[in-house]
Protein backbone atom coordinates (compact mmCIF):
# COMPACT_ATOMS: atom_id res chain seq x y z
CA UNK A 1 0.00 0.00 0.00
CA UNK A 2 1.41 3.32 -0.78
CA UNK A 3 0.69 6.70 0.64
CA UNK A 4 0.90 8.91 -1.96
CA UNK A 5 -0.57 11.95 -2.84
CA UNK A 6 -3.50 10.31 -4.52
CA UNK A 7 -4.26 8.59 -1.46
CA UNK A 8 -3.97 11.01 1.36
CA UNK A 9 -4.47 14.28 -0.99
CA UNK A 10 -1.97 16.93 -1.83
CA UNK A 11 -2.93 19.31 0.89
CA UNK A 12 -3.29 16.26 3.46
CA UNK A 13 0.11 14.82 2.67
CA UNK A 14 1.73 18.51 2.85
CA UNK A 15 0.20 18.83 6.19
CA UNK A 16 1.66 15.55 7.28
CA UNK A 17 5.29 16.84 5.60
CA UNK A 18 4.81 20.04 7.74
CA UNK A 19 4.28 18.37 11.01
CA UNK A 20 6.92 16.13 10.78
CA UNK A 21 9.19 18.06 9.38
CA UNK A 22 10.13 20.49 11.77
CA UNK A 23 9.89 23.09 9.31
CA UNK A 24 12.18 21.65 7.34
CA UNK A 25 12.14 22.41 3.61
CA UNK A 26 11.68 18.81 1.74
CA UNK A 27 11.62 18.09 -1.91
CA UNK A 28 7.88 17.38 -3.41
CA UNK A 29 9.27 13.73 -3.86
CA UNK A 30 10.13 12.99 0.06
CA UNK A 31 7.71 10.67 2.11
CA UNK A 32 7.41 10.75 5.67
CA UNK A 33 6.90 7.39 7.00
CA UNK A 34 4.69 8.20 9.63
CA UNK A 35 5.05 5.71 12.42
CA UNK A 36 2.29 6.53 14.52
CA UNK A 37 -0.24 6.23 12.09
CA UNK A 38 1.45 2.05 11.38
CA UNK A 39 1.10 1.76 14.90
CA UNK A 40 -2.21 2.96 15.24
CA UNK A 41 -3.18 0.53 12.58
CA UNK A 42 -1.29 -2.65 14.11
CA UNK A 43 -2.97 -1.34 17.16
CA UNK A 44 -6.71 -1.16 15.95
CA UNK A 45 -6.10 -4.71 14.77
CA UNK A 46 -4.83 -6.37 18.08
CA UNK A 47 -7.65 -4.60 20.22
CA UNK A 48 -10.40 -6.94 17.88
CA UNK A 49 -7.65 -9.79 17.82
CA UNK A 50 -7.94 -9.69 22.03
CA UNK A 51 -11.73 -9.38 22.45
CA UNK A 52 -12.08 -12.61 20.88
CA UNK A 53 -9.52 -14.74 22.59
CA UNK A 54 -11.20 -13.54 25.72
CA UNK A 55 -14.07 -14.76 24.16
CA UNK A 56 -12.64 -18.26 24.31
CA UNK A 57 -11.25 -17.41 27.79
CA UNK A 58 -7.78 -15.98 26.90
CA UNK A 59 -6.51 -12.76 27.91
CA UNK A 60 -2.68 -12.31 26.16
CA UNK A 61 -0.35 -11.12 29.03
CA UNK A 62 2.90 -9.80 29.10
CA UNK A 63 5.13 -9.75 31.82
CA UNK A 64 8.33 -7.23 32.02
CA UNK A 65 11.18 -7.62 34.58
CA UNK A 66 13.14 -4.47 35.36
CA UNK A 67 16.29 -4.38 37.49
CA UNK A 68 17.39 -1.85 39.05
CA UNK A 69 16.41 2.11 39.07
CA UNK A 70 17.66 3.37 35.76
CA UNK A 71 14.77 6.14 34.88
CA UNK A 72 15.01 5.34 31.18
CA UNK A 73 14.41 2.05 31.73
CA UNK A 74 11.35 2.70 33.86
CA UNK A 75 10.01 4.62 31.30
CA UNK A 76 10.57 2.13 28.69
CA UNK A 77 8.60 -0.63 30.38
CA UNK A 78 5.82 2.11 31.52
CA UNK A 79 5.03 2.74 27.87
CA UNK A 80 5.23 -0.69 27.29
CA UNK A 81 2.93 -1.59 30.10
CA UNK A 82 0.36 1.22 28.89
CA UNK A 83 0.46 0.22 25.10
CA UNK A 84 -0.47 -3.39 26.91
CA UNK A 85 -3.30 -1.97 28.80
CA UNK A 86 -4.79 0.31 25.38
CA UNK A 87 -5.30 -2.81 23.63
CA UNK A 88 -6.67 -5.36 26.29
CA UNK A 89 -3.41 -6.97 27.27
CA UNK A 90 -2.74 -8.06 30.37
CA UNK A 91 0.70 -6.25 31.74
CA UNK A 92 3.00 -7.08 34.54
CA UNK A 93 5.66 -5.40 36.13
CA UNK A 94 8.22 -7.00 38.20
CA UNK A 95 10.80 -4.84 39.78
CA UNK A 96 13.86 -6.06 41.24
CA UNK A 97 16.36 -4.35 43.16
CA UNK A 98 19.75 -2.56 42.11
CA UNK A 99 21.50 -5.67 43.78
CA UNK A 100 19.89 -8.57 42.11
CA UNK A 101 21.84 -11.70 41.27
CA UNK A 102 22.00 -13.56 38.04
CA UNK A 103 20.56 -16.57 39.98
CA UNK A 104 17.51 -14.51 41.60
CA UNK A 105 16.90 -13.27 38.14
CA UNK A 106 17.24 -16.46 36.17
CA UNK A 107 15.00 -18.03 39.06
CA UNK A 108 12.14 -15.11 38.12
CA UNK A 109 12.58 -15.96 34.45
CA UNK A 110 12.09 -19.67 35.03
CA UNK A 111 8.79 -19.27 37.62
CA UNK A 112 7.60 -17.64 34.21
CA UNK A 113 8.14 -19.95 31.42
CA UNK A 114 6.15 -22.53 33.79
CA UNK A 115 3.35 -19.79 34.25
CA UNK A 116 0.87 -20.92 31.82
CA UNK A 117 -0.94 -17.79 32.15
CA UNK A 118 2.21 -15.65 31.03
CA UNK A 119 2.37 -15.61 27.10
CA UNK A 120 5.46 -12.85 27.06
CA UNK A 121 8.32 -12.72 29.05
CA UNK A 122 10.35 -8.84 28.76
CA UNK A 123 13.26 -8.43 30.27
CA UNK A 124 14.41 -4.85 30.15
CA UNK A 125 17.83 -3.97 28.56
CA UNK A 126 20.17 -3.01 29.98
CA UNK A 127 20.56 -4.82 33.38
CA UNK A 128 23.30 -3.86 36.49
CA UNK A 129 26.57 -5.22 35.36
CA UNK A 130 26.84 -7.81 38.06
CA UNK A 131 24.12 -10.17 35.79
CA UNK A 132 24.80 -12.01 32.80
CA UNK A 133 22.65 -10.44 30.85
CA UNK A 134 23.23 -13.34 27.79
CA UNK A 135 22.21 -15.98 29.93
CA UNK A 136 19.40 -14.28 31.68
CA UNK A 137 18.02 -13.71 28.07
CA UNK A 138 19.06 -17.38 27.06
CA UNK A 139 16.62 -18.68 29.84
CA UNK A 140 13.33 -17.41 28.68
CA UNK A 141 11.54 -19.64 26.44
CA UNK A 142 11.78 -19.45 23.02
CA UNK A 143 7.67 -19.59 22.46
CA UNK A 144 7.78 -16.49 25.10
CA UNK A 145 10.43 -14.66 24.00
CA UNK A 146 8.22 -11.72 22.50
CA UNK A 147 11.40 -9.43 22.20
CA UNK A 148 13.40 -11.69 20.11
CA UNK A 149 16.55 -11.35 22.63
CA UNK A 150 17.50 -15.65 22.43
CA UNK A 151 20.22 -16.92 20.48
CA UNK A 152 17.16 -19.66 19.60
CA UNK A 153 15.12 -16.60 18.22
CA UNK A 154 17.85 -14.73 16.39
CA UNK A 155 19.15 -17.76 14.51
CA UNK A 156 15.59 -18.56 13.51
CA UNK A 157 15.31 -15.34 12.26
CA UNK A 158 18.37 -15.20 10.38
CA UNK A 159 17.38 -18.50 8.90
CA UNK A 160 13.57 -17.23 7.77
CA UNK A 161 11.58 -18.88 9.72
CA UNK A 162 11.36 -16.91 13.17
CA UNK A 163 8.07 -16.53 15.05
CA UNK A 164 9.11 -13.09 17.01
CA UNK A 165 12.54 -11.72 15.13
CA UNK A 166 13.61 -8.61 17.94
CA UNK A 167 11.03 -5.30 17.96
CA UNK A 168 12.94 -3.01 16.11
CA UNK A 169 14.02 -5.13 13.22
CA UNK A 170 10.59 -6.09 12.68
CA UNK A 171 9.04 -2.74 13.11
CA UNK A 172 11.68 -1.62 10.54
CA UNK A 173 10.01 -3.80 7.85
CA UNK A 174 6.50 -3.54 8.86
CA UNK A 175 7.75 0.02 8.23
CA UNK A 176 8.75 -0.83 4.35
CA UNK A 177 6.06 -3.43 4.11
CA UNK A 178 3.54 -0.92 4.66
CA UNK A 179 4.96 1.50 2.34
CA UNK A 180 5.36 -0.85 -0.03
CA UNK A 181 9.13 -0.45 -0.24
CA UNK A 182 10.28 -3.35 -1.79
CA UNK A 183 13.96 -4.82 -0.64
CA UNK A 184 14.73 -7.06 -3.30
CA UNK A 185 17.39 -6.22 -5.52
CA UNK A 186 18.30 -3.14 -3.48
CA UNK A 187 21.40 -2.54 -1.54
CA UNK A 188 20.68 -1.65 1.92
CA UNK A 189 23.31 -0.34 4.50
CA UNK A 190 22.53 -1.20 8.14
CA UNK A 191 25.16 1.09 10.55
CA UNK A 192 25.23 -0.93 13.55
CA UNK A 193 25.92 -4.61 14.71
CA UNK A 194 23.98 -4.91 17.55
CA UNK A 195 21.91 -8.61 18.75
CA UNK A 196 18.54 -6.64 19.11
CA UNK A 197 18.71 -4.29 16.08
CA UNK A 198 21.79 -4.40 13.57
CA UNK A 199 22.20 -7.28 13.06
CA UNK A 200 18.49 -8.82 12.81
CA UNK A 201 17.40 -6.66 10.83
CA UNK A 202 20.37 -6.99 8.06
CA UNK A 203 19.14 -10.83 8.35
CA UNK A 204 15.49 -9.83 7.83
CA UNK A 205 16.63 -7.60 4.44
CA UNK A 206 19.09 -10.02 3.22
CA UNK A 207 15.86 -12.78 3.47
CA UNK A 208 13.76 -10.56 1.95
CA UNK A 209 16.32 -10.54 -1.65
CA UNK A 210 18.21 -7.23 -0.40
CA UNK A 211 22.13 -7.17 -0.90
CA UNK A 212 22.86 -5.56 2.52
CA UNK A 213 25.97 -3.82 4.04
CA UNK A 214 26.49 -3.98 8.02
CA UNK A 215 29.04 -1.25 8.74
CA UNK A 216 30.10 -1.11 12.48
CA UNK A 217 32.67 1.07 14.68
CA UNK A 218 35.60 -0.52 12.88
CA UNK A 219 34.17 0.10 9.30
CA UNK A 220 36.53 2.26 7.06
CA UNK A 221 34.75 4.56 4.77
CA UNK A 222 32.09 4.73 6.38
CA UNK A 223 30.51 7.72 4.19
CA UNK A 224 31.11 5.62 1.33
CA UNK A 225 29.06 2.71 2.48
CA UNK A 226 26.37 4.92 3.07
CA UNK A 227 26.68 6.55 -0.12
CA UNK A 228 25.60 3.63 -2.11
CA UNK A 229 22.54 2.76 -0.36
CA UNK A 230 19.67 2.18 -1.78
CA UNK A 231 18.02 1.83 1.74
CA UNK A 232 19.45 3.28 4.85
CA UNK A 233 19.08 2.33 8.45
CA UNK A 234 20.43 4.26 10.99
CA UNK A 235 21.27 1.69 14.32
CA UNK A 236 24.20 3.54 16.11
CA UNK A 237 22.85 5.25 18.82
CA UNK A 238 24.91 8.21 17.78
CA UNK A 239 22.98 11.75 17.65
CA UNK A 240 22.98 12.98 14.01
CA UNK A 241 25.71 10.99 13.24
CA UNK A 242 24.35 9.95 9.43
CA UNK A 243 25.31 12.95 7.50
CA UNK A 244 23.36 14.71 4.84
CA UNK A 245 26.28 14.76 2.15
CA UNK A 246 26.61 11.14 2.92
CA UNK A 247 23.33 9.80 1.45
CA UNK A 248 21.94 9.28 -1.96
CA UNK A 249 19.58 10.92 -3.61
CA UNK A 250 16.17 9.06 -3.26
CA UNK A 251 17.55 7.25 -0.76
CA UNK A 252 14.85 5.21 1.61
CA UNK A 253 16.45 6.42 5.18
CA UNK A 254 14.63 4.38 8.24
CA UNK A 255 16.27 5.86 11.61
CA UNK A 256 16.23 3.15 14.84
CA UNK A 257 18.21 5.65 16.42
CA UNK A 258 16.66 7.45 19.57
CA UNK A 259 19.00 9.69 21.75
CA UNK A 260 18.82 12.16 24.29
CA UNK A 261 17.21 15.82 23.27
CA UNK A 262 14.49 13.53 20.89
CA UNK A 263 16.76 12.97 18.12
CA UNK A 264 17.78 9.79 15.83
CA UNK A 265 21.35 9.07 14.34
CA UNK A 266 20.28 10.66 11.11
CA UNK A 267 21.09 14.65 10.60
CA UNK A 268 17.34 14.89 9.88
CA UNK A 269 17.06 18.19 7.89
CA UNK A 270 20.21 17.33 5.68
CA UNK A 271 18.76 13.68 4.99
CA UNK A 272 15.21 14.70 4.59
CA UNK A 273 15.96 17.09 1.36
CA UNK A 274 17.63 14.01 -0.68
CA UNK A 275 15.80 10.82 0.83
CA UNK A 276 12.37 9.61 -1.16
CA UNK A 277 11.33 8.13 2.08
CA UNK A 278 12.53 8.82 5.67
CA UNK A 279 11.21 8.25 9.65
CA UNK A 280 11.06 11.06 11.84
CA UNK A 281 12.33 10.99 15.51
CA UNK A 282 10.12 10.66 17.54
CA UNK A 283 7.00 9.27 15.52
CA UNK A 284 8.96 6.67 13.48
CA UNK A 285 10.67 3.74 14.24
CA UNK A 286 9.85 3.96 18.04
CA UNK A 287 6.24 3.48 17.76
CA UNK A 288 5.90 0.24 15.58
CA UNK A 289 8.18 -1.51 17.51
CA UNK A 290 6.05 -0.95 20.73
CA UNK A 291 3.13 -2.26 18.45
CA UNK A 292 5.37 -5.00 17.11
CA UNK A 293 5.87 -5.94 21.10
CA UNK A 294 2.03 -6.18 21.29
CA UNK A 295 1.55 -7.80 18.53
CA UNK A 296 4.15 -10.86 19.49
CA UNK A 297 1.98 -10.88 22.59
CA UNK A 298 -1.09 -11.50 21.09
CA UNK A 299 0.70 -14.11 18.59
CA UNK A 300 1.91 -15.65 21.04
CA UNK A 301 -1.45 -16.15 23.39
CA UNK A 302 -2.92 -17.31 20.43
CA UNK A 303 -0.98 -19.81 19.48
CA UNK A 304 -2.25 -21.38 22.94
CA UNK A 305 -5.45 -21.81 22.22
CA UNK A 306 -4.85 -23.69 18.63
P1 LIG B 1 24.39 -0.62 20.56
O1 LIG B 1 24.18 -1.97 21.13
O2 LIG B 1 25.18 0.39 21.32
O3 LIG B 1 25.04 -0.82 19.10
C1 LIG B 1 25.50 0.29 18.39
C2 LIG B 1 26.13 -0.19 17.12
O4 LIG B 1 26.63 0.96 16.43
C3 LIG B 1 27.31 -1.15 17.34
O5 LIG B 1 27.21 -2.24 16.46
C4 LIG B 1 28.52 -0.29 17.04
O6 LIG B 1 29.60 -1.00 16.44
C5 LIG B 1 27.96 0.68 16.02
N1 LIG B 1 28.76 1.91 16.03
C6 LIG B 1 29.16 2.63 17.09
N2 LIG B 1 29.93 3.67 16.69
C7 LIG B 1 30.03 3.56 15.35
C8 LIG B 1 30.71 4.31 14.36
N3 LIG B 1 31.45 5.37 14.67
N4 LIG B 1 30.59 3.93 13.07
C9 LIG B 1 29.84 2.86 12.74
N5 LIG B 1 29.17 2.10 13.64
C10 LIG B 1 29.28 2.45 14.93
O7 LIG B 1 22.99 0.10 20.26
P2 LIG B 1 21.56 -0.54 19.88
O8 LIG B 1 20.96 -1.14 21.09
O9 LIG B 1 21.64 -1.33 18.63
O10 LIG B 1 20.77 0.81 19.58
C11 LIG B 1 21.14 1.69 18.54
C12 LIG B 1 20.21 2.89 18.56
O11 LIG B 1 18.89 2.43 18.37
C13 LIG B 1 20.18 3.66 19.90
O12 LIG B 1 19.96 5.03 19.63
C14 LIG B 1 18.98 3.10 20.61
O13 LIG B 1 18.42 4.01 21.53
C15 LIG B 1 18.06 2.87 19.45
N6 LIG B 1 17.04 1.87 19.69
C16 LIG B 1 15.79 2.22 19.38
C17 LIG B 1 14.77 1.33 19.56
C18 LIG B 1 13.41 1.77 19.19
O14 LIG B 1 12.43 1.21 19.66
N7 LIG B 1 13.30 2.76 18.30
C19 LIG B 1 15.02 0.07 20.09
C20 LIG B 1 16.32 -0.31 20.35
C21 LIG B 1 17.34 0.61 20.15
P3 LIG B 1 30.45 -2.14 17.21
O15 LIG B 1 29.58 -3.38 17.17
O16 LIG B 1 31.68 -2.26 16.43
O17 LIG B 1 30.65 -1.62 18.61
Amino acid sequence: MTYNAGRLGEEMRQLILYQFSGGVHMTNETKILDGKAVANRIKEELKTRVASLKEKGVTPSLVTILVGDDPSSETYVRIKGNACELVGITSKKIHLSEDTTTETLVQTIEELNQDASVHGILLQHPVPSQIDERLAFETIAIEKDVDGVTSAGYGQTALGFGTYPSCTPAAIMKIMEDYDIQAEGKHAVVIGRSPILGKPVSALLLNQNATVTTCHSRTTNLASHVQQADIVIAAVGKPEFIKGDWVKDGAVVLDAGYNKGNVGDVEYEAVAKKASYITPVPGGVGPVTIAMLLKHTVDAAEKTVQ
